[in-house]
């Protein structure tokens, strides 16, 4: 990068408060990989055993003797260790604080005592059903308290949960389900998002009639909206006549350590989705060890992390996570803009939430209206703010600086991935100083790498692939029914290592900086240009909300440029703003970075999870609408219709 990089020092009264300095950075990471099995058995005691661990490490990458093998004869059971075990201490202590998509409902607190007897009651209630061990069970629920109920039951009773978001259609619900043959599917009669309905149970209804889903038994409505729903008997019934009069106790199942704890799908940024298989012990110890290291959790901290639990970042830092260190957790039902653009900001000063974990979509939409309905709240409870899911631009990195945390609270910039479990490079505030863009450095026990396309590995500053050389806990098991998967996907590339897909940077501090998918790196003329960095100096243009940028066939250059970008509310798309934003680029980044092209885009397609869908857009790019792929992940799909037409000249 041309620029120069501001750096923001750690600050000395968050150091002096902080769970990590420096030195301790240094040190612990240090001892992290000289002795995984010392380091990472004495992790494995933050967490109740039935029979703890006493194999800890049993990994190779190596295609001939492959295994991936954390604590293989521990035995423990997640919902005890998120539950009972802080019955005792905690009992009255809030576990969730549920705020309503509806900003005047009263919010509800639901303590530790409260979450357990519910959770026990679904749990017998499903054993009643015929539910056992190893059962895979569908989640297709609301942000509500009974989505969290409802994985943490399954936990119990040994059943894998596979949650799907509630904004998905049937299709890929009935895809979700048939892949791992669901026995029971737990909904709602609606959704509620920003005062629109959601009808949660009607998808169900028609996923169901879909080939491939004839394992699925029982259907649990949650009565939500109190909607009036068809309900088909004998196989609907109501989630709140089966728990009525369930003990408040229930027997959890022992589980091995590797036994599966759910099945996730990706959010299919780059293809088909893939049922991500995580298992119980190291997946519990490293979602608990990094949400209390990289958020620095204190005992009165009210957390709030913005992701549904449809995605992994809900699954490891509003459920798992939090739960088992006996935290408190917002779970919110709405959205940012509703009743206005205020609403996170709102619902912080309401409940004095302290950190707050968020995506750069969602600071990139915010920044659209600008800095005066976040300077009208006051704020002053945040300490701690955090982002994951793509790479954050530094221009809105700053914003999300100075506006929302007021310049006070440090930005921990995560990165980590569905697979990956929890978070694997990412600033410790207080140990680490910040450089806006970048996520930093690796967390305890990782060891990325950058590898060039031949697979050699590049050291000191560098740009390449991005590898992890050795195992964490928290990595997945395999592709869920479909190993080879597995082994193609992230073994086969650069063998010996877990290939993450994404490339990256390291600069002469040894801070890593994602640069985007690997599919995504544009080659003009030889050089390699990652999008992040086009679409970085984009949106540091004032005009500029969002941009995303990808490549296209060049005769003279081999690849060239093409940037899509959406302007700022009020803006004017014209010529000469479009001449204006391309000299903008050549000098921010320099002339190999020119875009070829750049059309204006009203909205940007995006997966569920709010990531920009670039292999949709190279696609569109090329002039080659009818090869889209995999579109079923696609938040709006009207968005790439009108791009179409656009780049059609319709
Ligand atoms: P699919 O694998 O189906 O294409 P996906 O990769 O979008 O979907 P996720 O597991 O939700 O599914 O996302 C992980 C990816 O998100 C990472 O590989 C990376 O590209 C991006 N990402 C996540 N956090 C960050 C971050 N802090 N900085 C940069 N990129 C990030
Ligand atoms: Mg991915």
């Amino acid at each position: 990068m041309t620029h120069p990089v501001t750096v923001y020092p750690t600050d000395a009264d968050f150091a002096a408060k902080s769970r990590y300095r420096r030195e301790d950075y240094e040190r612990l990471y240090a001892e992290s990989v000289a002795d995984p099995d010392a380091f990472w058995g004495g992790v494995a005691k933050r967490l109740d055993w039935f029979k703890a661990p006493t194999k800890i490490k049993n990994v190779s990458f190596d295609l001939a003797d492959f295994r991936i093998h954390w604590y293989e004869d521990g035995e423990l059971n997640a919902s005890v260790n998120c539950l009972d075990r802080h019955l005792a201490e905690r009992g009255d202590k809030t576990a969730l604080l549920f705020e309503h998509d509806d900003p005047n409902l009263p919010a509800e607190h639901i303590s530790y005592r409260e979450l357990h007897a519910r959770v026990c009651r679904l749990a017998n209630a499903l054993r009643n059903l015929g539910v056992k061990k190893g059962d895979r069970i569908t989640i297709y629920l609301p942000m509500i308290p009974e989505a969290v109920v409802a994985m943490l039951a399954c936990a119990r009773v040994g059943a894998i949960h596979s949650v799907v978001f509630g904004g998905f259609a049937p299709n890929s619900i009935a895809d979700r389900v048939a892949d791992c043959a669901s026995k029971l599917v737990i909904t709602a009669d609606e959704g509620l998002r920003g005062s629109k309905k959601i009808p949660l149970k009607a998808n169900v209804d028609a996923a169901l009639k879909l080939p491939g889903t004839n394992s699925v038994e029982t259907v649990l409505v949650v009565r939500h909206t109190g909607a009036a729903v068809d309900m088909q008997m004998p196989r609907d019934r109501w989630y709140d006549a089966v728990v009525e009069g369930q003990p408040e106790t229930c027997e959890p199942e022992r589980m091995n350590a590797e036994d599966p704890l759910f099945i996730l799908y990706t959010s299919g940024s780059t293809g088909k989705p893939k049922g991500v298989l995580h298992t119980t012990g190291g997946y519990l110890v490293y979602a608990s060890f990094t949400h209390e290291a990289v958020f620095d959790l204190r005992e009165d901290d009210i957390y709030w992390c913005t992701a549904d639990v449809g995605w992994v970042t809900g699954h490891s830092y509003i459920v798992y996570g939090p739960l088992a260190n006996g935290a408190t957790a917002l779970v919110f039902e709405g959205v940012p803009n509703y009743p206005d653009v205020s609403r996170f900001w709102n619902v912080i000063d309401k409940h004095k939430v302290s950190v707050f974990y968020t995506a750069p979509t969602a600071i990139r939409a915010l920044m659209r209206d600008g800095d005066e309905p976040v300077k009208k709240t006051s704020r002053a409870s945040l300490r701690l703010l955090g982002t994951v899911g793509e790479p954050i631009n530094p221009e809105a990195w700053r914003w999300y600086y100075e506006v929302v945390g007021d310049s006070r609270c440090p930005i921990v910039d995560t990165w980590w991935q569905t697979e990956t479990g929890g978070i694997l490079i990412t600033p410790l505030a207080g140990a680490i100083d910040l450089k806006p863009g970048s996520a930093s450095k690796p967390f305890f026990g990782v060891q990325p790498a950058l590898v060039d396309a031949n697979g050699g590995e590049l050291e000191g500053e560098a740009e390449g692939n991005l590898v992890l050389k050795d195992s964490w806990p928290g990595q997945m098991r395999t592709v869920y029914g479909d190993h080879p998967r597995f082994i193609e996907t992230y073994f086969k590339t650069y063998p010996g290592s877990y290939f993450t897909g994404d490339g990256c940077r390291r600069d002469a501090d040894g801070y890593y900086w994602i640069t985007g998918r690997v599919d995504d790196v544009i080659n003009v003329s030889g050089h390699r240009i990652g999008t992040a960095e086009v679409e970085s100096a984009l949106v540091s243009h004032p005009k500029v909300a969002e941009a995303a940028v990808v490549g296209f066939p060049h005769d003279l250059k081999g690849q060239g440029i093409y940037a899509y970008v959406t302007l700022i509310a009020g803006e004017a798309q014209n010529d000469d703003l479009r001449k204006e934003l391309v000299a903008w680029v050549r000098k921010e980044i320099g002339p190999i970075a020119t875009p070829d092209h750049l059309q204006w885009a009203p909205g940007l397609p995006k997966t569920r999870s709010g990531k920009i869908m670039r292999r949709i857009l190279r696609k569109i790019a090329e002039n080659a609408p009818d090869q889209l792929g995999d579109t079923s992940t696609l938040a709006d799909p009207s968005v790439v219709e009108s791009l179409v037409n656009e780049r059609l000249g319709k």
